[in-house]
């Protein structure tokens, strides 16, 4: 099969893990006979500094008639002094409008090899930690009405957190999907005791999940969420959560797993639409050492291989050889421990490309 790539590489050591990811893909398609065709495509501090705004129109449409689209990490400290809207950091919002990617789908993994990076206590998360965050993407607060008003009592701003049912609805069957898909346990996260928004959200799930008997849905607080993560990770299989709350607990839940340049991200739009990248940034202090680790661009690959493509095998095979290079004691600066092996980004690349 033959499938087309966007690929924005981004600033910062987002060209470098991309490069590796690349690597892996196109072994890939040598081992599996398919064709990867890429097309390099300028957004973030880069397309600023070539073109002077961070989501030149022909990114997004290039990106709209790819099969997939997998990114880097844009901004750094060059562009820090421009005004809000004309940021780097612009372009993620602006393809997340643009494309329609209203599910984040962002995993927490602790590799069994990676314990001793975990802050957690050993027992709870032995035999490693694997859950996934459904995070809506493109609604409620951070895109609802906004402003400033003269109240009774001053000056005041104000943000409105709004969701439509429509919304929920397609967001919870997304989470429905990947639990049926895994141990099938659905937790849903919101703060119905107090807020009206999350009352509806509630109401939509528990509406959704009739069609998912198979599936064992239950709800949690946002508060108490965010402290059941820490003190008994391995509760959870897929948690769902709106945009903000979702922001919140999916670092939440890249840190317990110890490292950033390990995790992989998803954010998928209606069909199998999908925009895949890390979940670290531009990392400006470590870039063009080849020290950044690519892994975490290498297993959003890999995600891609199996959400949009439906490639499960060779997911599963992209999956294998990350743990397999772990195993054999390799490790990136920011994952090293005492008596491992040390390497670079393209030797990381090279190593999980040949253990495809
Ligand atoms: P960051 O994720 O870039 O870096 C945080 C820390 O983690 C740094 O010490 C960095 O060296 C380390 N790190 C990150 N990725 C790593 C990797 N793959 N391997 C090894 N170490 C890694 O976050 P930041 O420093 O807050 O942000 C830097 C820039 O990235 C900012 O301009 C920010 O706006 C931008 N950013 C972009 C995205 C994105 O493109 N999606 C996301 C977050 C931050």
């Amino acid at each position: 099969m033959e499938y087309s790539i966007a690929v924005v590489k981004g600033d910062g050591i987002g060209p470098e893990v991309i490069e590796e990811a690349k690597k892996v893909l196109n072994r890939v398609g040598e081992r599996f006979g398919h064709r990867f065709e890429y097309k390099e495509l300028l957004a973030g501090g880069s397309a600023i500094d070539q073109l002077g705004l961070a989501l030149p129109s022909e990114t997004i449409e290039a990106c709209k008639n790819s099969d997939s689209v997998l990114l880097g990490a844009v901004g750094g400290p060059k562009w820090d002094h421009l005004p809000g809207d004309k940021r780097p950091e612009q372009a993620i919002l602006g393809l997340r409008k643009q494309l329609g990617l209203f599910a984040n789908i962002r995993p927490a993994i602790l590799f069994p090899e990676l314990a001793d990076a975990c802050p957690l206590r050993r027992e709870s998360v032995e035999g490693g930690l694997d859950l996934i965050v459904v995070r809506e993407l493109t609604g409620g607060i951070y895109f609802g009405e906004k402003g400033y008003k003269d109240t009774e009592k001053g000056r005041a701003a104000y943000d409105v957190e709004i969701y439509s049912e429509k919304e929920v609805e397609r967001i919870a069957k997304v989470a429905f999907e990947m639990a049926r898909k895994r141990r099938k346990k659905l937790t849903s996260v919101d703060k119905a005791n107090v807020l009206e928004s999350s009352r509806l959200w509630r109401s939509v799930v528990n509406r959704v999940g009739k069609d998912y008997p198979d599936v064992e849905l239950s709800h949690m607080y946002i508060d108490n969420a965010a402290m059941q993560l820490i003190r008994e990770p391995k509760q959870f299989d897929v948690i769902v959560t709106n945009n903000m709350f979702g922001d919140i607990l999916t670092d939440e839940a890249s840190m317990i797993t110890g490292s950033i340049g390990m995790l992989p991200s998803a954010s998928l739009a209606e069909g199998n639409f999908g925009l895949y990248e890390p979940i670290h940034g531009s990392a400006p202090d470590i870039a063009g050492k080849d020290i950044a680790n690519p892994m975490a661009t290498i297993l959003s690959v890999a995600m891609m291989l199996r959400f949009t493509f439906g490639l499960s095998e060779e997911a599963d095979a992209v999956e294998l050889a990350v743990k397999s290079v772990l195993r054999e004691g390799y490790r990136t600066a920011d994952i090293m421990s005492q008596g491992m092996k040390k390497i670079g980004t393209k030797e990381a690349g090279d190593r999980i490309a040949k253990a495809i």
